[in-house]
């Protein structure tokens, strides 16, 4: 398996070059967002549960993100491999991936974080919040509590991956073709 991690922070455009990956190297892609979203749509006691963080732009509990994640592994055994979309989100959660995939003697091979300034970043979760009937994109103060924790909380997983030899850092402030053809050449690399 070939399992990579998009990062950066929320409106960066890791779900939209996920989407490019995907039909390109044929990998599935696992975004705790959606996967918390589509809880919430569905009202499940989960969903319940993490509404209101969400909402806020605060981060659910480890625990809980890494389950998901556990049996979103185990669903899909015969993959050619992962997009970790989203996650992990604290060192923690970093952490506990590690194991889980050294348990299977497997690895995350790259970890690439797009990069986009604040002012743009707000400009673009606004848009999207037009269309995605996000509460959590359509409202400043949550957008800028969401970098925040980001810059917080998030940021210092690159340094751990970075440690590990496997991080590079990717600039998204021009086109969706520009940034998909870095992200190919990188993991064309280490494929
Ligand atoms: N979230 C979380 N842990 C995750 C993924 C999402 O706590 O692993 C929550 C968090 O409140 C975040 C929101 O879900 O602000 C939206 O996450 P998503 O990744 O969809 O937003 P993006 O960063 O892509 O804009
Ligand atoms: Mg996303």
């Amino acid at each position: 398996m070939f399992n990579i991690v998009l990062f950066g922070p929320p409106g960066a455009g890791k779900g939209t070059q996920a989407a490019k990956l995907v039909e390109t190297y044929n990998l599935v892609h696992l975004s705790t967002g959606d996967i918390l979203r589509a809880e919430m749509k569905k009202n499940s006691p989960l969903g319940q549960e993490v509404k209101s963080l969400i909402e806020k732009g605060e981060l659910v509990p480890d625990k809980i993100v890494i389950e998901l994640i556990r049996e979103n592994l185990n669903n899909n055994k015969t993959a050619a491999g992962f997009i970790f979309d989203g996650f992990p989100r604290t060192v923690e959660q970093a952490k506990s991936l590690d194991e889980m995939l050294q348990k299977e003697s497997l690895n995350i091979a790259l970890m690439t974080t797009l990069e986009v300034e604040e002012e743009e970043l707000i400009a673009r979760i606004l848009l999207r919040g037009q269309s995605s009937g996000r509460a959590d994109d359509s409202d400043q103060a949550i957008i800028k509590n969401r970098i925040k924790v980001y810059n917080e909380q998030t940021a210092p997983v690159a340094e751990y991956y970075r440690q590990q030899g496997k991080h590079v850092s990717i600039g998204n402030m021009g086109t969706i073709e520009n940034t998909f053809s870095q992200l190919k050449t990188h993991i064309d690399k280490v494929k």
